[in-house]
């Protein structure tokens, strides 16, 4: 699995286009925003996008969702279940993050505990890692080594828990239990800032003592 970091929108969150190498068949993962940026990277890579991924309903990783769903032709996949009130709220969001309007939208599919989501080749599974937001999940390609994080961990930190539903004991047993336990050479995208990996989370991020 071949992972772009497209930063967009002004909180510049990590949208990422994975690209099955093999079939070229892509996927993008929250697009939050700056939806001809994220199509100019498609068509430079000549990738053929199957699915819009979502790791989580908040607006600076959904906001370009469905118009780049639409441009594409593709459906919205993920995420849990859980987050449904977070994109009922998109328009209220839109004023709180300082976004222009916006609307709310359900996914095509969600997504679940276990479940696998094929990309080409690829197969990602699903880690469903509550406590950022209740239905947030996390994309692992156990094949490449690589994970995608969204809001759940970050580069020496953890993603924020002071949202309505959010739970900071829930997100850290989360990701002791379903991330730090994996191999430490993992790579890991987290949805803000650099890519780390498993093992140096694991060493240094001091919210995981
Ligand atoms: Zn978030």
């Amino acid at each position: 699995m071949k992972v772009i970091v497209i930063p967009v929108t002004p909180y510049e969150q990590n949208c990422s286009l994975i690209i099955c190498e093999e079939t070229q068949k892509a996927a993008v993962v929250d697009p939050g925003g700056n939806i001809e940026r994220i199509l100019a990277t498609i068509e430079k890579q000549g990738v053929s996008v199957e699915k819009v991924l979502l790791t989580h309903g908040h607006l600076d990783h959904v906001g370009g969702t469905e118009a780049l769903a639409n441009t594409l032709n593709v459906p919205i996949i993920g995420p849990e279940k859980e987050d449904l009130f977070w994109l009922e709220q998109l328009e209220a969001q839109s004023q709180r993050f300082g976004f222009p309007p916006h609307s709310s939208f359900t996914p095509t599919a969600w997504l679940e505990e276990g479940e696998i989501v094929e990309v080409g080749n690829i197969k990602l599974k699903v880690l469903h890692i509550p406590g950022h937001t209740p239905g947030h999940i996390a994309l692992l390609d156990e094949q490449s080594q690589q994970v995608i994080v969204g809001d759940i961990l970050f580069s020496g930190g953890i993603g924020r828990s002071d949202f309505p539903r959010g739970n900071q004991f829930q997100l850290v047993s989360g990701i002791k239990n379903k991330l730090l336990t994996l191999d430490p050479e993992i790579v890991v995208y987290p949805g803000h800032g650099p890519t780390t990996t498993i093992g140096h989370e694991k060493m240094t991020n001091p919210f995981l003592r």
